[in-house]
């Protein structure tokens, strides 16, 4: 085998529509941001190649393109998914109580050891944060998630979220 291949992973991104996925994918793809996102345009996912120490990862992040309206996305969204980032807006506490529903989904259809990690999305807006820090904490550590807030505009966070799956995949091989 060639040492040099990428290790394929698929990641999934969760969260209510409007918290920002689509905005990390396109921060951390093609290091982009647009104030204004159009959810119906989605492609089925993005690649990017990360070089993490000596060790070579694809990541293939799949967008729900704006099928998380209907809060029921296709079983295959979450078949052999290694990662999922859980998404909420730090500024709107009803898409931290809908992340909880995402993650009950995730654990009926999702990959039992999927590496979980929660994004607190819109960092700049942190004067208008409207979840207690602490209450997120507690349920990540609950969950066993890796918490770390992120903004796409400024793109605070992105990468360590990234980067921490990129740790937990490479520590495996
Ligand atoms: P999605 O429906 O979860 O994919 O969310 P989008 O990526 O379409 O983003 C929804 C809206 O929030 C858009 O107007 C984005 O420009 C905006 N947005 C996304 N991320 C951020 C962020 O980190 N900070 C701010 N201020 N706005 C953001």
């Amino acid at each position: 085998m060639n040492s040099n291949l990428p290790i394929q992973i698929k990641v999934v991104i969760l969260g209510d529509s409007g918290v920002g996925k689509s905005s990390i994918i396109l921060r951390f793809v093609y290091d982009d941001f647009k104030g204004e996102t159009d959810s119906t345009i989605g492609a089925a996912y993005k690649g990017k190649v990360y070089q993490h120490n000596n060790c070579n990862i694809q990541f293939n992040i799949w967008d729900t393109a704006g099928q998380e309206k209907f809060k029921s996305l296709a079983k295959m969204y979450y078949r052999d998914a290694t990662a999922a980032i859980l998404v909420y807006d730090i500024t709107n506490s009803q898409t931290y109580d809908g992340l909880k529903e995402w993650y009950r989904e995730l654990k009926e259809f999702g990959p039992e050891d999927i590496i979980l990690c929660i994004a607190g999305n819109k960092e700049d807006l942190v004067d208008s944060e409207s979840v207690q820090l602490d209450t997120v904490e507690e349920f990540a550590e609950s969950i066993g998630a890796y918490y770390k807030r992120t903004s796409a505009k400024t793109n605070y966070g992105i990468d360590m979220i990234f980067k921490e799956i990129a740790n937990k995949v490479c520590a495996d091989k």
